[in-house]
């Protein structure tokens, strides 16, 4: 008989807007107590404000995923509390071709996507092995499976997450820990809104056109992807019945990849 999911502990980065922040309202209405993170930790306390007006269980705390200092400061608060579940979320966009990105820009998108997922992974970890338990879940996008132009950083950033997660997978072959990514097609958030009005400008187009003609184009669905599809998807991957599935990567697109 299928059963709901023990509660688990869900330590989410990039908890404080969007995606992330919607992921704690979802998982927390489950059941499970969520660790909100953010770099602004006032984004990261709204979130669990509305965590817990919804009847959920919640604590937030300031994290800069790149900074291993500010790492070491959420572990030491955490002091015992067990992760069982890490979803690697941080993340932002920036738009421009190879021959004018900004090397900061370059670096500020790879280091917290990927260089902050290892960092978060490497803090995590040994708890995980210690109680033969954890998922850990990387937010990749459909950038982690194709590209579009002007997002050299990003689409790079997003694929290595995938070997990333495939190495944990090897490393965490022993133990009841799993590791997969999940690649979602456009979520209506502050990160894509921005994306619909700033492609508006350039294109010289509406906003409506973008959406329609730019975005949601290559996906046969025609229709954004809404959180609780991913936050459904994690619900799965940190069931004890998703125990066999490591190093995967799941494309939720609308059929994107399809064609
Ligand atoms: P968002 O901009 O709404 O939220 C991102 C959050 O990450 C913000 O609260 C921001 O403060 C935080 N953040 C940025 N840098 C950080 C750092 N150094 N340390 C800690 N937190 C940091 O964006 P979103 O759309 O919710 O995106 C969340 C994730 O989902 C990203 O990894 C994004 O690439 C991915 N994603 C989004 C879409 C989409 O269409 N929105 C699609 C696929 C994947």
């Amino acid at each position: 008989m299928p059963q709901n999911n023990p509660p688990r502990t869900i330590l989410i980065t990039g908890a404080g807007s969007g995606l992330g922040r919607g992921l704690g309202v979802w998982l927390a209405q489950q059941g499970h107590v969520i660790i909100a993170t953010d770099l602004r930790s006032e984004a990261a306390q709204e979130t669990v404000e509305q965590i817990v007006a919804a009847g959920g269980r919640g604590e937030a705390y300031a994290l800069d995923v790149t900074s291993e200092e500010s790492i070491g400061h959420l572990m030491k608060a955490l002091g015992g509390t067990a992760i069982d579940v890490l979803v690697n979320n941080a993340g932002l966009q920036f738009v421009a071709s190879i021959d004018e990105y900004p090397v900061e820009k370059w670096d500020l998108l790879n280091d917290v996507m990927v260089k902050g997922t290892f960092l978060l992974t490497r803090a995590v970890l040994p708890g995980m092995r210690t109680r033969n338990f954890g998922r850990i879940i990387h937010i990749g996008s459909i950038h982690s499976l194709i590209a579009s132009p002007f997002k050299s950083a990003y689409t790079a950033a997003k694929h290595a997450l995938i070997g990333f997660s495939k190495v944990l997978a090897l490393e965490t072959g022993g133990v009841d820990v799993t590791s997969n990514t999940i690649c979602p097609g456009y979520i209506r958030t502050p990160l894509v809104d921005a994306q619909i009005a700033g492609q508006a400008r350039t294109r010289g187009i509406s906003e409506d056109e973008v959406i329609d003609k730019v975005m949601l184009a290559p996906m046969p669905k025609k229709a954004f992807i809404a959180i609780e599809e991913v936050a459904a998807a994690i619900e799965y991957l940190i069931s004890p019945l998703a125990r066999n599935v490591t190093g995967q990567a799941i494309a939720i697109d609308g059929g994107w990849t399809a064609q």
